[in-house]
This record gives structure tokens, sequence and C-alpha cells, in this order.
């Protein structure tokens, strides 16, 4: 690749404007939004009224649909998808890879009178049963057994999605084998959502709450992206192959000035965002949010929320569309957590609140938390998830990328604590003391000095940028899950812990109840003992100081630094309840999932490592060769004892000092990458990547880096940071 585009026209392609834009579908918002999914509204017109409120009553309360309906919806969404031009239909599921799947079925159906017509039955929408021999399934499935099936998921609605000018129907799935065992990531999060609901609703009941019929967990991903000219990215194997460069000095500029956070947006850049954002709403996810983020180059998109199992979903499409659409505008969307070394790498804040059917925000305080206790059950909840099962929420953002970010002082450490703020912190401390603390909200207005402003009432607490599950007022935000990564593990496991714990606090409170106690009275017997055990979780000091890794310590806090350190605990006795105690993961799934991570993880490090030795022999060290036989050439030709031959000695001996590095180095990364491979044992194989590979990739690096700024510019093979992240 870089053979075929010599660094000279990388310079001139940067000189060049790019121009043509694709235009933004004219189509006013309000018209859009929605556009392509088989919404609620099209059901109604197009579904007899029985099936349309029988299938209203599964999406609101999980009841399951019958053969007879499917097949009426069937046909309605094939008429639908058809008349806007669809010939195909797929099954979309998310493997365990961490991305989604499909496999294109025609419509097209041969009649006994040799006609071809549209078909599209109810059995079909219920299920498919792709060959799915090569996903990953941790064992679960043994290729010669490869049946896999995936099943509609009614609850997250069927859309229309346009690529290569082809329109074809897709139908959200679950993915499952034939004993009925998840093999994807969508059917645990969807056995989460019912068990937090069946929890919560306990809750309410106890306080006697008769109306609400179900809770959902709402969540809100603010995803972060990278953009940079596909011009350039083409000639980066390194990006192309593993999403983040193996390679490449410090930039000149960086982001120390802080000028490219919330920055005006470049044309393309706005251009390629206004369509990003038009082709979501048409999907209906509700994009709102979009502006330059801390790194040059980088930036964040953010929806509204929704209820988690569509938030999901709709996550996996925006990855898609900003990959898609960046394409057609001569941009490639880097999506790794640590595309550039040195430089701030992208998350996805994950924020997550619980709502009854009375369309209640259950962790919504109101003005006085210490009276709210129904708030204060599910604080107490909150905080028991995060404290006591802080290792299956760990489990919830594994992975190699996001190992770069996590406790690297750009992003939340790897140990978990919630930031309350004081003020609730003194309110569950006033529980504890049982002292009365019902004044509510000690707020009032900022103080801006300026008499013509109208009053800014104040926020109850600050923002806390460090921590990595913060209370923002009545959401909670889980600000550890990475860029790339699906959203649904981090929902499942939360969603998961937060049911545990809503069982250990609903049957204490049952305890007092029955005691004579009224549930006011039983909230306060029970609440104290449970905030004083979880108060350790609570920090709401600066995650970033090296200080907070010290008393985390002492407050026996996990600080799982990295994915093969976090998945050596799937047998731990909190991982395994948190899963299996409402059945969210049997045994054997879990145990499929501990492979499945650990596979990914050493497979991503092979991948860097043949990167490296790869780009190093047969692109860095012929230019450090040739760069070294000119330095030698100079020297030869400057003779005396001036400064010029001084330095044209300096420069040999640095040369041929990192040549030497260069040839040592990838002489030895060949004898570590044989050996790595050697190892058996998934556990003790991933822990010599990380142990052993991955620091000898970035020992390379730093002769290549050092070479990097040494070589004649125009001859080195790849674009430099300065040229990918300033445009
Ligand atoms: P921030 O100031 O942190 O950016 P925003 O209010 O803009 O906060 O919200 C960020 C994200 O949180 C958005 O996706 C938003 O829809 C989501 N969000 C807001 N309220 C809730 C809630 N109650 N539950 C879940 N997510 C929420
Ligand atoms: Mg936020």
């Amino acid at each position: 690749m870089t053979k075929s585009i010599p660094r000279t026209s990388v310079k001139a392609h940067i000189a060049q404007a790019p121009g043509g834009y694709p235009a933004s579908d004219n189509v006013p918002a309000q018209e859009l939004f929605g556009r392509d999914i088989f919404s609620l509204k099209l059901m109604r017109d197009r579904l007899p009224k029985s099936v349309y409120g029988r299938l209203l009553s599964t999406i609101e309360n999980d009841d399951p649909i019958s053969p007879a309906d499917a097949d009426v919806i069937a046909s309605a969404m094939k008429d639908w998808a058809t008349e806007r031009g669809a010939t195909h239909f797929t099954h979309w599921f998310q493997p365990l890879t961490g991305m989604t799947a499909e496999k294109h079925d025609a419509f097209l159906t041969p009649t006994p009178s040799g006609e071809i017509i549209n078909e599209f039955s109810g059995k079909l929408l219920i299920k498919g049963e792709p060959d799915a021999s090569s996903f990953p399934s941790g064992g679960i499935r043994s290729t010669f057994e490869a049946r896999g099936y995936t099943a509609w998921d009614p609850t997250s609605p069927a859309f229309l999605l346009k690529s290569g000018g082809h329109l074809t129907l897709y139908v959200p799935s679950i993915f499952v084998s034939h004993t009925g065992e998840a093999l994807d990531s969508k059917t645990p999060l969807l056995r989460s959502q019912e068990a937090v609901s069946k929890q919560a609703l306990r809750i309410l009941r106890f306080f006697g709450d008769t109306k609400a019929t179900r809770v959902r967990a709402n969540v809100g991903p603010e995803q972060e992206y990278f953009l940079v000219d596909r011009r350039l990215y083409s000639l980066r194997p390194d990006l192309i192959m593993a999403g983040r460069t193996v390679f490449g000095a410090p930039p000149c500029k960086g982001q120390e000035l802080e000028d490219h956070y919330f920055g005006s947006i470049a044309p393309r850049n706005l251009a390629f965002m206004d369509e990003v954002d038009h082709r979501l709403w048409a999907l209906g996810i509700p994009a709102r949010t979009r502006h330059n983020e801390v790194a040059p180059a980088q930036f964040e998109l953010a929806p509204m929320y929704e209820q988690v199992n569509v938030a999901v979903d709709h996550n996996q499409l925006v990855l898609r569309i900003l990959r898609d659409t960046a394409q057609e505008f001569g941009l490639a969307c880097l999506l790794h957590e640590k595309p550039f070394a040195g430089i701030n790498g992208s998350g996805k804040h994950n924020n997550w609140s619980l709502s009854d059917s009375e369309g209640r925000n259950l962790t919504d305080p109101g003005p006085t938390p210490w009276t709210n206790s129904l708030f204060m059950v599910f604080l107490a909840a909150v905080l028991r998830a995060v404290h006591k099962y802080s290792i299956p929420l760990r489990i919830g953002v594994v992975g190699a990328g996001n190992d770069f970010r996590l406790g690297a002082n750009e992003a939340p450490p790897a140990i978990l604590s919630v930031f309350l703020g004081d003020q609730l912190t003194d309110v569950i401390k006033a529980y504890v003391e049982g002292k009365d603390d019902s004044d509510g909200w000690k707020g009032g207005d900022m103080a801006t000095g300026i008499s013509a402003l109208a009053p800014l009432a104040k926020d109850i607490t600050d923002r806390n940028r460090t921590s990595p599950f913060a209370f923002t007022g009545n959401k909670f935000e889980f600000r550890a899950v990475g860029s790339s990564q699906s959203i649904a593990p981090a929902n499942t496991c939360l969603n998961a812990a937060v049911a545990c714990a809503l069982d250990d606090i609903a049957n204490e409170l049952d305890k007092a109840a029955a005691g004579g106690l009224d549930p006011i009275k039983s909230a306060h017997k029970v609440l104290p003992k449970f905030f004083e055990e979880h108060l350790p979780v609570v920090f709401n000091g600066n995650n970033y100081a090296p200080e907070w890794e010290v008393e985390a310590e002492k407050r026996k806090l996990w600080n799982l630094k990295d994915s093969v350190s976090t998945l050596a605990h799937y047998s731990d006795p909190e991982v395994r309840e948190v899963f299996t105690r409402f059945g969210i993961l049997n045994e054997r799934e879990l145990h499929s999932r501990q492979e499945v991570h650990l596979e990914k993880y050493i497979k991503v490090g092979l991948v860097e490592a043949r990167l490296v030795r790869s780009l190093g022999y047969s692109s860095i060290l012929p230019v450090a060769l040739d760069s070294l036989k000119k330095a030698a050439d100079s020297y030869q030709s400057i003779k005396g004892a001036g400064a010029a031959a001084a330095s044209a000695k300096a420069c040999f001996d640095l040369f041929s000092k990192l040549t030497d590095a260069l040839c040592e180095g990838l002489g030895t990364l060949d004898s570590i990458l044989a050996e790595v491979e050697g190892v058996s044992d998934a556990l003790k194989q991933a822990e010599a990547v990380r142990d052993k590979l991955l620091p000898h990739l970035l020992k390379v690096r730093d002769t290549v880096d050092q070479l990097e700024v040494l070589v004649d510019d125009n001859r080195w093979p790849l674009p430099k940071y300065d040229e990918l992240l300033w445009q």
C-alpha cells in the first residue's frame, strides 16, 4: 500500500481541498424522523387493531407474541419494505465479536405454478437459522454442531437501511444455540432488563405503588470518535487493520492548547456530521448533540436517551453510519479507544437511569432526597451494585483497546467508585447517623456579577469528570465504556448488579415490614446498614490523583488495571452471583464469554505484533538503512575537524545506533511471537501477550518514533501525526 503512493503525493493530497460532499436529504427533520423504521404509527396504520394491540403489549410488557400474529405482522412489514424498494430482509444480530451480523435473503419465493412472488411469513420473521459455525462461541458450540438461531426481538423496531444503493429490511434479533444458550450480547441484555424490572417493581409495590407494570433502564450513550483524511488513512495499514497507529512520533502540536474542545467545527466535518444526523433521524435515532472533543480531530455525537435495548441497537447503527458516511466524505472514522499514543483516546459515557411505566424517573431525588425513601432505596442499590459487584461491572468494559484509556489520566481509573457530590453524600451520612436532613437541596443562584442576566440556579452538584461512575442529577454516568465497544455488556452487568442489590434490599425491607414497621420506617431501619457498608465506594475527589490509588486500596476497592487481570476473575463468587442469580447467564454461558474475551485479546495483540513486524521490516528498515548509508556518505565526504564534520559523525552514530536497535528489536519480536503463539492455555497466553509482547512492541515503537523525527521527511513512508491530526 505504501509503495504505490510515494510520500510526495501525501503532501499533494493534503494540499488539495476535498469538495463535493454528498448533500443531506433536504426533508425537514420532523418528516424525516423515523421514516425508515417500521414504527408504532406504521403498525397502527397497517395492522388489524387486535394484532396491533397485542404487539404493543409485547413491546411494553414483554408478553409473548403468537405465531398467527407474527404472520400478519411479517406480511405488513414485507409490504412496507417492498413498496419502498427493498428486495431482501435480514435478521440483524450481535454475536460475540462485539459487532453486528447479517445474512440477507430475498423475499422472492417461487409458486407451484412457476411464478415468483414476494413472501415473508411469520415463521421467517420469528426465527432464522444462519450457519453459525464461524462465530466465536467460547466452546458452547463446536463446529460440527453449527446450528445457531436468530430470533426476532419485537421490542426493537425493524428498519430499512440503504447501502451501496440497495435497501434491505433489517429485523433486530437475538442469537442463540440450539439449546437456547446465548451466543450474543442481546440475549443477556434482555434477560437483565427483565430482572431489574422485576426487582424494581418489588420496591415500588413495597412503597404502595399498584399502577406501574414495568421498569425500564434508559441509556444515553455519548459517542466519541476521530475523523482523519481517508487518503492519509489508506497509507496507514495499522489504522486500517488494528484501528490504531502502532508507530508515530508525538506531533509538534497536540491537545496542549485545549483549542479543539468545543471549537468551531470545520466545514467538511460539519457537513459530515449533518449527513450523519439526517441518516440517524431517518432511522428514528434521536441524535442531538455534536461537537469537537478535547483531542485534535476528535468529536462527539450524543443521542437522546432511549430504553436500553433500543439504545444498544441504535448505538451499533451510530457506529456503522459514522464509518460508512465518513467514507463518502473522503474521511475515515476511527472508533478505536486509542488511535494515537499521547493524545486523548475515545470513550462512550453511558448515562443510565431507571424509570417506570408511569414515566417516573426512579433515579431522580426530587427536591428533598432525605424524605424520598423510594429514591434512597434506588441510590443504595446503585452504591451496592458498584461496590459489591465492581468486578462484573469491570468485566462489562474489558477490551484490549480500552486498556490504553482506563487509568491513563484521560479516562477514569480502573478503580470503580461513585461520585455523588457533597450534598447527596451528606444525605447518606445523615441516614447512617440517624439524623434529619429533610430540608432538601441547599441551592440558590450563581453569582455572576452581571445584573442584566436572568438568575441562574445552581446545580446540586458540580461536575466531576474524573469519576468512573458519576451521579449527574437524575441519572448515573458510567464512563468506563470504550468507544468501539457495544454498550450491551456494560448495561447487562449494570442491570444485573442493580437487580441483585435491589433484591437484597427488598428482602431486608420485607423483614422490617413483617416486624410491623410501615414502609418509610422500614427504609430508615434498613438503609443505614447498606449505606454504611457501601460508603467506601463513594469518592468525590480527583480520581486521577495518585493518592486515590493508595486510598482506594485502604478502602479495599479493586484496581484491575487491564483486561487480562479482570478476565482472571470469572469464577469469583460475586461474578457468578450477578450473572446466575436471575439466569442472565448460566455457568456455561459465563465461561464461554471468558474464553471469547481472552481469545479476542490475544488475537488483537498478535495482529498488532504482525503489523509492527511487517511495517518494521518492509517500510521502516529500508528507510533507516538508506538514511544510514547517506549519513555514512556525508561523514566520508566531509573531512576535517569542523562543526559540520562533527555533526555528520553524530548523525551517522545516531542512525547506526537506531538501525541496530531496530534490527535487534524486530529479531527479538520474531522470537517473542513464536513463544507467545506456542502457549496453549488461553489465560496464560493472554498474560504472555500483556507481559511480553505488548511491552516489546512499545520498545520497537520507541526506536521507530526516534527514527521518524530524524529521517528525511520526504522519505518517511507513513503519514505522520501532525498530518493526520491537523487538517
Ligand atoms: P451532559 O451534560 O453530561 O452531556 P446531557 O443532559 O446532555 O448531559 O446528557 C447526556 C446524555 O445523557 C444524553 O444522551 C441524554 O439523553 C442522556 N440522559 C439525559 N437524561 C437521562 C436519563 N434520565 N437517563 C438516561 N440518560 C439520560
Ligand atoms: Mg455527559
